[in-house]
């Protein structure tokens, strides 16, 4: 982040960045160089990307900033990021604070709408925070909310496809739902006293009270990542007198704090899941869905083992 703005202040001008390319971005074509009149949606991350475009099938281009792997929460953007940006004809963010970073320097840097997705879902604070926490997203059940926004401002954007927008969110939430059935028949199988998530990152707050779970993690949120000896000796005791079979790490964070946790409480880690980021290209957790079938069936695995 720093660079760009140091970039910005010596070129003073945006411009100068736009044909850096778009190596951060999804599906490596050029949408500059495209003639028709298609949307060009630019969105923060990967699982954003993913609904959008199942929403917005062929009408629009839709890229996402923050490579898979990485954060969102603190990732710092590359000069093509805002020449993307700048070029778009609106940015989606998940809001609830997830993309605070990046919202400020666009705002700052371009005219270009931002429209937040999560908009009306009933938000959970962070622990100890008057602040929400961001991950709606992982509860399926919030996904209408997020598809609703979406369509609407689609809509809007792009009336003649309305037809096209419509059918493409009914059939996506279709499937949505009857994800959200094969969850709770996959919980059933979960002991009650089982159903609690440990992971790096407290992240799974509106899946678990969607799904009856309790959650914990090593720290609330990825933005105050410290990792620190207090935050690990805490959870340790927390899994240590948990009596559950089996803890979890995200793709996403540095897996050493859960290893940590693991080797000094005896208590595995079952899997990877995903949380602030879609699978990789063959992980089999390339799509949205695809990522929550995942980590439904990591947890019952390890939840349920002995
Ligand atoms: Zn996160």
């Amino acid at each position: 982040m720093k660079k760009f703005i140091q970039g910005m202040l010596v070129t003073g001008s945006l411009l100068l960045f736009a044909g850096c390319g778009t190596e951060n971005t999804n599906d490596g074509s050029d949408a500059s160089t495209e003639e028709n009149e298609e949307l060009m949606i630019t969105t923060s991350f990967s699982v954003l990307g993913d609904i959008i475009g199942e929403i917005t099938g062929d009408r629009a281009s839709v890229e996402y900033i923050v490579p898979i792997g990485e954060e969102p929460h603190e990732y710092e953007p590359v000069p093509s990021n805002f020449a993307r940006v700048s070029d778009s004809d609106v940015f989606y963010t998940n809001g609830l604070g997830l993309e605070e970073w990046l919202e400020k320097i666009v705002a700052n840097a371009s005219d270009t709408p931002i429209v937040d997705l999560s908009a009306g879902v009933e938000e959970i604070p962070l622990e100890g925070e008057d602040a929400p926490d961001p991950h709606a997203w992982l509860s399926p059940k919030n996904i209408n909310i997020y598809v609703n926004n979406l369509l609407e401002d689609l809509i809007e954007r792009d009336p003649e496809g309305e037809e096209e927008y419509r059918e493409n969110a009914e059939a996506y939430l279709n499937e949505i739902e009857e994800l959200d059935e094969w969850i709770v028949e996959q919980v059933v199988e979960i002991p009650e006293e089982h159903r609690k998530i440990i992971v790096s990152e407290n992240a799974f707050k509106y899946f678990g009270k969607d799904y009856g779970f309790e959650t914990e993690g090593v720290w609330e949120i990825n933005s105050h990542e410290e990792g620190t000896p207090q935050q690990i000796n805490r959870i340790i005791d927390i899994v240590s007198e948990s009596g559950l079979p089996a803890v979890f790490v995200e793709t996403t964070v540095d897996k050493r704090y859960m290893e940590t946790v693991a080797d000094n409480s005896g208590v595995p880690i079952a899997g990877e899941v995903y949380t602030d980021a879609v699978g990789e290209e063959g992980s089999g957790a390339e799509t949205y869905i695809d990522m929550i079938r995942h980590n439904v069936e990591v947890f019952v695995d390890g939840l349920t083992s002995d």
